[in-house]
């Protein structure tokens, strides 16, 4: 009788610890992270369902993690050490902060330069159009899953503006779409060319403010993805990063001019790893602005 009484006492005080200690360290946080201080804390289980929610957490602990190691120790075991051979705790790593929620809901354009009449540089057999529209169009679909809401200045070989309009109309139309959407980041991506074919690399370019941190954030990481020469962020007066109005960057990927660099601008694998290097720099940036 007595042994059962000290033995209930136990197990309810043991019970209010497991608890209060958890949500006492983390009394300024949010809901989710006493979930997360307990499901760190916490066997894991086969069932990881987050519809569990905070109640499976807490019989989990109870359970598991305190009456098992209890029970031992009052049946007489000659192993004193928590947790049981039987159910080996596993403390489950905690995701990185923001991870996967970086852009959600963020209304992102991209802008694949040229189109339709206006190839943009032609040379070595690529069309800078085209391989504007290819990296544009993978850049697209890894900001849709990242859960961004993307807006495509054309997603075809065309014109934005009506075939035939002036520059300044086309650029305009590019413009426009981001402004009236306010937008979170514009990114027009276009391929370079220079008279001097020995000269290659990726530069990425900004107008003001808040659009240097894109920039730099989008180059750094096209160069680390491509292994391309770094040809850093640049100031320009571009009609459609003067007019946005919203943080906004426009990339060189590199040079078709170069012999080098219009073959892997025409690869497909290239063009994968030039868009994996664009959507890391705009997560980047989002994850410190
Ligand atoms: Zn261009």
């Amino acid at each position: 009788m007595h042994k059962n009484k000290l033995l209930t006492y136990s197990i309810i005080c043991l019970l209010l610890i497991s608890i209060i200690a958890p949500i006492s360290t983390t009394h300024a946080a949010s809901l989710d992270s006493v979930v997360n201080s307990l499901a760190a804390n916490t066997l894991e289980t086969s069932s990881t369902q987050t519809g569990n929610g905070f109640f499976q957490q807490i019989f989990d602990l109870v359970f598991n993690k305190i009456l098992g190691p209890v029970f031992n120790i009052f049946g007489g075991s000659s192993s004193t050490s928590s947790p049981s051979k039987n159910n080996p705790v596993t403390v489950k790593p905690l995701p990185p902060t923001n991870s996967n929620t970086t852009l959600k809901n963020k209304i992102i354009v991209v802008d694949p330069g040229h189109g339709g009449s206006n190839p943009g540089a032609v040379a070595n057999n690529t069309r800078e159009s085209d391989n504007n529209l290819s990296v544009a169009l993978k850049l697209r679909d890894k900001l849709v899953q990242a859960g961004a809401k993307v807006i495509m200045t054309r997603e075809t070989d065309r014109t934005v503006a009506p075939e035939g309009s002036s520059l300044s109309k086309e650029l305009g139309a590019r413009v426009t779409l981001a402004n009236s959407n306010q937008a979170d980041a514009f990114v027009s991506i276009h391929s370079n060319s220079n008279s001097d074919p020995n000269i290659k690399g990726a530069m990425t370019f900004y107008s003001t403010g808040k659009s240097s941190a894109l920039a730099s954030a989008v180059e750094n990481a096209m160069v680390v993805q491509t292994g391309a020469i770094d040809k850093g962020t640049s100031s320009a007066n571009f009609h459609v990063l003067r007019n946005t109005s919203m943080p906004s960057t426009l990339v060189e990927m590199g040079f078709v001019s170069n012999k080098e660099e219009a073959a892997q601008l025409s690869s497909d694998s290239y063009r994968s790893k030039l868009a994996q290097g664009i959507f890391t720099g705009i997560v980047n940036y989002f994850n410190k602005n």
